[in-house]
Order: structure tokens, then C-alpha cells, then sequence
């Protein structure tokens, strides 16, 4: 058998470019590979709804958003399998035998889900469904028998807990059962947490705080002019600070060595541009107008294929539709092998 990748997002908002750098640049380069057998992109429906339970119209709204976004950045329907969670049960009823597979206590120690818990108030009232999402993401990974799952460093606890589901899985029900994943994380530090445009949290849906894939040029242009860069760099004769400097974090994850031939032709390259920086005399108008440009660049492209698919919804609803029925058979082998591993295959 090939290798496989299985990754999704939730649909709680439109995409950002955290999630572009974070996972779905890497995932367009892996589909177009050719090196993986199958791929799924999942968009977690059933998952959003754990935090937002009293919204299921803000869910289904951004199930629309999510898919223009992929088409957008360039996942191809054709090779790539995207398809709605809540439109596959069986992964609700491997959920559930994996329940019995993880104690109370493992699920409280995530690290991510702490953070979520109280950026979201939740301390004295935890849906039961939320603290749980970490189970239900070990199905999603398993039921596709995904080895590679590429995402942002907050899905590293979520990865962990499904490696130890499979590990127990496999050795209480018989070896092989079930695939062990593999996390594939972006490749440097700024890609794998791309801080919002405040410069503080992680870029996300839920703190406002995010440039769009779909932003107009404007907008993407106005949240640059205001983003944080060095707070003791007032004068342009002052020295800098790079580490921590939010455009020079974006830069990291965003710039390619060719946009200083065209943008900023006195540097080779991004390394030169820090050293400037570092030593003053270089103003931080200058970097965020660069930063600009790079990200039109990048993004340019993105928002012609998001026009496109704009005017072909029910298309759109097509590929999710075709993609759900696929991904649900796949889902059902695997239930099954797992029925008949666990013994309870009665009739
Ligand atoms: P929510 O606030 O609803 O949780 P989110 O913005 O955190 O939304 P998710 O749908 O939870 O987005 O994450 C989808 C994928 O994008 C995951 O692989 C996650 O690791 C990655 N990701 C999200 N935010 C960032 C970021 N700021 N930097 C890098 N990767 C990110
Ligand atoms: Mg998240």
C-alpha cells in the first residue's frame, strides 16, 4: 500500500495564512509529489461544533469558506479526497471504543486543550464533547489509515495521543490492526506558530487577530502598515531587534531569496536584510512595505483561484459531496477490520 496523508481544519472561520504556512502550503506540494497514494482533507464539522454547539449556522457557513479556501491555495478534487466529517458516522463509533482506551487523567494533561480550555472561559464548564476532541481526531487519522499527518505544532499533543491510541489498540486487539501516523511539521519555527498580526497569540480564527486568504489587497496592505515590529526601535538610526519582530517572524516564513531581485535589489538576501536591521539604519516602513509586497505575491494567485471557484458553488458542493461518499468507504473498511479485531463482529 502507498502512504497516506489525512489532515482538515475546522470550520470556524475562513482560512488565515498561519494555515497556509502552517500546513496547506505543505499539502499542495505533497499532492503534487505524486508520492502519496491518497490523500484526505478533512473539514471538521462535527469537531467545531464541540466549542460551538449553539452555532451549527456559523458551521455550516464556513463549510463553504473552507473549500474555496482549498481549492484556492491549489488542492486539486481530482487527486485530492475533501470531504465533511459529520458526513462519515463510523468515525463516531470508533470514537467511541477509543474512549475506552484513554483515562481521564491522559486527556487532562494536553497541553493544547489546556490553552483552549481557558482561552475559551471554559475552566468551570467543559463540554464533554470538546475535552474529548483529542479521541475523535485519533479516528479521524486512523479510519483513513493516514502515515502522515502534516499540521502546526499545536496538533503535536493530538498526534501523540493518537500514536498511544494505536499503540494500545494494536496491542490489546492484535498487531497491525490500525496504521501508527507520523506528524510532518512545517519547516521552520515561524511557520509552525505564525503569531497574528498583534505579534502576541498564536494567528487564529477565534482571537481576530488573523490576515485572510481572502483578504483584498487593502486589507492585507493595511494589516501589514499595522503590525508590531521592535518597540525600542524608534529612530531609524537605532539598532533593532529581529527575534520577536512580527514582520521579520512573517518574513521568515514567506519571503524567497527572488523577491529581493525585484523588491529590494540593494540585499541578497533575508539574512542580509537582519543584519541591516540589526545594526540601524533601516527603517521599519522600509520592511513592512517589503513585507507587503512579498505576501501580495503570494497571495495574488490564491485570491484569481478563489474568484473562480466563487462563481461555481454548486460545484464546489459537488466535490464535497463525491468526496464524502468516497472517504465513508474507506472509513467503513477500516471500522470493520476493527470490529472483527475487537471480536465483535456477531453476525
Ligand atoms: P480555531 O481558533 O477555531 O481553533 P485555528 O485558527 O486554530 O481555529 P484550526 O482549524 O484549529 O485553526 O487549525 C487547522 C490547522 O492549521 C492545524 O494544522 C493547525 O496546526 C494549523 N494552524 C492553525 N493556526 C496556525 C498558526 N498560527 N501557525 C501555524 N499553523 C497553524
Ligand atoms: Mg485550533
Amino acid at each position: 500500500m502507498g502512504k497516506v496523508i489525512l489532515t482538515g481544519d475546522r470550520p470556524t472561520g475562513r482560512l488565515h495564512v498561519g494555515h497556509y504556512v502552517g500546513s496547506l502550503r505543505r499539502r499542495v506540494e505533497l499532492q503534487n509529489s505524486g508520492e502519496y497514494s491518497d490523500i484526505y482533507i478533512m473539514i471538521a464539522d462535527a469537531q467545531a461544533l464541540t466549542d460551538n454547539a449553539e452555532h451549527p449556522e456559523k458551521v455550516r457557513q464556513n463549510i463553504v469558506e473552507v473549500a474555496l479556501d482549498y481549492l484556492s491555495v491549489g488542492m486539486d478534487p481530482e487527486v485530492t479526497t475533501i470531504f465533511i466529517q459529520s458526513m462519515i458516522p463510523e468515525l463516531f463509533e470508533m470514537t467511541a471504543y477509543y474512549m475506552n482506551l484513554v483515562t481521564v487523567s491522559r486527556l487532562q494533561r494536553n497541553p493544547t486543550v489546556k490553552n483552549e480550555i481557558q482561552m475559551r472561559n471554559f475552566e468551570a464548564s467543559i463540554p464533554v464533547g470538546f475535552f474529548t476532541y483529542p479521541i475523535s481526531q485519533a479516528a479521524d487519522i486512523t479510519a483513513f489509515r493516514a502515515n502522515t499527518v502534516p499540521v502546526g505544532e499545536d496538533q503535536m499533543p493530538m498526534i501523540e495521543q493518537t500514536r498511544e491510541i494505536v499503540h494500545k489498540f494494536n496491542s490489546v486487539y492484535g498487531e497491525d490492526v490500525l496504521v501508527m501516523p507520523e506528524i510532518l511539521l512545517p519547516e521552520n519555527d515561524a511557520c509552525r506558530r505564525l503569531p497574528g498580526i498583534d505579534g502576541k497569540a498564536k494567528m487564529s480564527k477565534s482571537l481576530n487577530n488573523c490576515i485572510y486568504l481572502a483578504d483584498t489587497e487593502k486589507e492585507v496592505q493595511q494589516k501589514v502598515m499595522s503590525m508590531f515590529t521592535d518597540p525600542n526601535h524608534i529612530k531609524i538610526t537605532d539598532p533593532g531587534q529581529v527575534e520577536g519582530n512580527t514582520v521579520f517572524t512573517y518574513l521568515d516564513a514567506f519571503c524567497k531569496d527572488e523577491y529581493f531581485e525585484e523588491y529590494l535589489p540593494d540585499y541578497a538576501s533575508l539574512e542580509e536584510l537582519k543584519d541591516h536591521y540589526r545594526r540601524g539604519g533601516l527603517g521599519d516602513v522600509k520592511i513592512k512595505k517589503f513585507l507587503n509586497k512579498v505576501l501580495q505575491e503570494e497571495l495574488g494567485p490564491i485570491r484569481e483561484r478563489r474568484a473562480y471557484w466563487e462563481s461555481r458553488i454548486p460545484e464546489v458542493y459537488e466535490i464535497l459531496k463525491s468526496g464524502s461518499e468516497k472517504a465513508q468507504k474507506v472509513a467503513a473498511e477500516t471500522l470493520k477490520s476493527m470490529r472483527t479485531a475487537m471480536k465483535i463482529n456477531y453476525f
